[in-house]
């Protein structure tokens, strides 16, 4: 993309006011929300220099890592290969696709399959990335991504608009008119209703499809397990359900150990998302029984990157935090860009991955360093963006020619020459300032010429500060011979979040108030029983709702009670069954989560098909945090193990809570109480 094109796709998206609205919605409750998840992790500050350094060990020994990675992975089972780039990662997710068993049974519960393959598809990057979907589709082979936000915008025929959220742009009418378009509802504005309406067709692809595709969030050297989180549920079903899965990995995704993955879990969905914890942390060890997994390790430009100056770039953990503060990313939303990239990672990593083509893109920054702040394992991303300017782009031969001409700008260049002069002479820097502090002055929203901002456009998106009054070297002298035990600096709103964050009180909460009001927060629910009662409190419960027939774990509960009492147990999945009944190995205290390990009776279908998941939980199994929980050698030996912090859950219309996409809508946690 030209940077003449680059400039009518700027233009295109300001002038696009539905986009601006959706956008400054978007980027508000995220940035808020992301500040108010971060109260409770005091320590986060130090979390993201240790997350900083983790990814920067593991990137430094790549190949170690990943070695040790594909030994343990292929020892669980899982099959592995290495793809060097997209054509060939495409090449094996063929193969793999002409290898497979098809689903259909006489048992389905489903219409009649269609004459083409079926692939139930949850949000990937990787996939966007190598254009994954088309390639497919071109085969004959039908693609139906399951994520709410990445369904609509498939329909609509577009690339997603952001890395967490896809469908940012739209708003609730164009979701509306697209529904009764494509799927023939009724045209409506209810998101509960649009989201009903997505559920129930996506329902149908999960049971019938023949492969399920996913991403990976991270891949864990230690275990050769991987971790998946989301908040639908679709993640769990097309990793769970169909006889085929294949998780497409960036090569660098890794991490070394379970205590590593604990911490990047308490910085990822803060920032993503703004949770303390994704609704599903999913690890998967293994295949299950009658299923393959395959994990394709795709390479796709990082080998180069990782030579290059922009090696920090890869240390990214794709929570979008830096698309939700840059001040240019919300004017000009991530179609502008022209990327599946797009924001300041995507403006740094995009050249490195797609070409020369998409070196301007780097120009999309105020270089303000609101990314930097934002970024949960602390990129210097302003400083990776200056060197994409400066043409070091990891590319060869005759397109490093290309990358220059398309660097700085002749203005750009002219106004870098006058700077590096003034620069170098002292006087003339210190004289400099003061011109400066004098113009910005005009144009500050804090200034007394308050025509200027409305003229300028400055203080719309992105305030510019009043100047000090005294430049810097003036008042570092005065310092210097002030008292020291002042606390002298000038209180900015990063000071003053960072002391609110610091000061909060030390929780002094039991465990299990403290668990149940974290559930709360999720919207799910605790009721208190005795050992004793436990069978028949949830007779009670499922007798109340109208139910006779549960998915139930086996060694659970009384089994010989519930059949008296006419409730019908199955061991075996069932999409008809509406409630679902597991053991909890443990549950966490600080998010309010419960940790389900597979097993026999199918633990982990019971915990996702059913509208309603009932867990136990003994009031002594609740742990602190997840750190704790990753740590039982119960998960560690486990083929697969989903961490469940509530109900799921979607918001990606308009940012709209919905509760029940594709998992259960309600959770109960059966707290048990034992007598010392
Ligand atoms: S660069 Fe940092 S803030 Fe941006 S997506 Fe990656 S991890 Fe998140």
């Amino acid at each position: 993309m030209s940077r003449t094109e680059f400039r009518e796709r700027i233009r295109a998206s300001l002038a696009n006011k539905t986009l601006q609205i959706a956008l400054d919605a978007n980027a508000e409750r995220r940035v808020t929300g992301r500040v108010a998840a971060f109260v409770s992790l005091p320590d986060w500050r130090e979390r993201r220099q240790r997350a900083h350094a983790i990814r920067a060990e593991v990137i430094e020994h790549l190949e170690e890592h990943l070695e040790k990675f594909v030994r343990n992975a292929e020892r669980n089972g899982i099959i592995v290969h290495r793809a060097k780039d997209a054509p060939e990662a495409i090449k094996i997710v063929l193969q793999i696709i002409e290898d497979s068993p098809r689903r259909y049974t006489k048992e389905s519960v489903v219409s009649p399959r269609d004459e083409k393959v079926l692939v139930a598809k949850s949000k990937s990057m990787v996939t966007e990335e190598i254009h994954l979907n088309h390639a497919l589709e071109a085969q004959g082979i039908r693609v139906v991504e399951t994520d709410l936000g990445e369904y609509i915008v498939q329909l609509r025929g577009e690339k997603p608009a952001h890395i967490i959220t896809p469908a940012v742009h739209l708003r609730r009418d164009d979701v509306g008119k697209l529904f009764h378009e494509k799927l023939g509802i009724p045209y409506t504005e209810d998101i509960p209703s649009l989201t009903a309406a997505a559920r129930q067709v996506l329902r149908d692809v999960f049971l019938r499809a023949d492969v399920g595709i996913s991403g990976v969030n991270f891949g864990i050297a230690e275990t050769g397990g991987i971790c998946i989180v989301s908040n639908e549920g679709n993640a769990r079903m097309v990793t769970t359900l169909p006889p085929v899965h294949i998780a497409l990995m960036g090569m660098e995704r890794l991490v070394r150990s379970l205590d590593d993955l604990a911490l990047m879990l308490s910085l990822l969905p803060r920032s993503a998302t703004t949770q303390k914890l994704s609704v599903y942390t999913q690890l998967i060890h293994a295949p299950f029984p009658d299923q393959q997994r395959h994990l394709i390790l795709l390479d796709n430009g990082r080998t180069q990157l990782r030579n290059s100056p922009l090696k920090e770039s890869l240390y990214c953990i794709r929570c979008g935090a830096c698309l939700n503060a840059c001040p240019v990313f919300r004017e000009i939303g991530g179609h502008g860009y022209h990327s599946v990239y797009p924001g300041p990672i995507g403006s740094v990593i995009s050249a490195g991955f797609f070409g020369p083509d998409f070196v301007p893109l780097a120009q999309a920054s105020s270089l303000c360093g609101a990314c930097k702040e934002a970024c949960p394992v602390d990129i210097d991303l302003p400083k990776l963006l200056t060197r994409v300017r400066a043409g070091q782009s990891p590319v060869s031969g005759d397109q490093l020619h290309a990358i220059q001409d398309s660097g700085l700008s002749p203005l750009s260049k002219l106004f870098m020459k006058v700077y590096g002069l003034i620069a170098r002479g002292p006087r003339l820097y210190a004289l400099s300032q003061k011109l400066a502090a004098w113009g910005t002055r005009l144009l500050s929203p804090f200034s007394d010429y308050v025509w200027l901002p409305a003229f300028t456009g400055w203080g719309y998106s992105k305030d510019l500060p009043k100047f000090a009054a005294r430049p810097f070297r003036e008042r570092f002298a005065g310092l210097q011979e002030a008292d020291t035990q002042v606390d002298r600096r000038t209180s900015t709103p990063a000071d003053i979040q960072e002391t609110q964050i610091n000061q909060m009180p030390l929780d002094r909460k039991t465990p299990v108030s403290q668990f149940t009001e974290e559930l709360a927060t999720v919207n799910g629910n605790v009721i208190h029983v005795h050992q004793d009662e436990l069978t028949q409190s949830v007779v009670d419960f499922l007798k109340a709702r109208g139910v006779d027939r549960i998915h139930l774990e086996p060694d659970l509960l009384e089994e010989s009670v519930m059949q008296q009492a006419g409730i019908i147990i199955s061991h075996r999945p069932d999409p008809s069954i509406r409630v679902g009944a597991t053991k909890a190995i443990c549950g966490l205290a600080d998010t309010g989560s419960v940790l389900i390990v597979d097993g026999e009776g199918n633990p982990l279908q019971a915990s996702l098909l059913p509208e309603t998941h009932i867990a136990v939980l003994c009031a002594s199994d609740i742990l602190p945090s997840l750190e704790n929980a990753l740590a039982l050698p119960r998960v560690r030996g486990s083929r697969a193990t989903v961490v469940v912090t509530g109900p799921s859950r979607t918001a990606d219309i308009e940012m709209s809570l919905t509760i029940g996409m594709h998992g259960p809508g309600q959770v109960y946690i059966f707290l048990v109480h034992v007598d010392d």
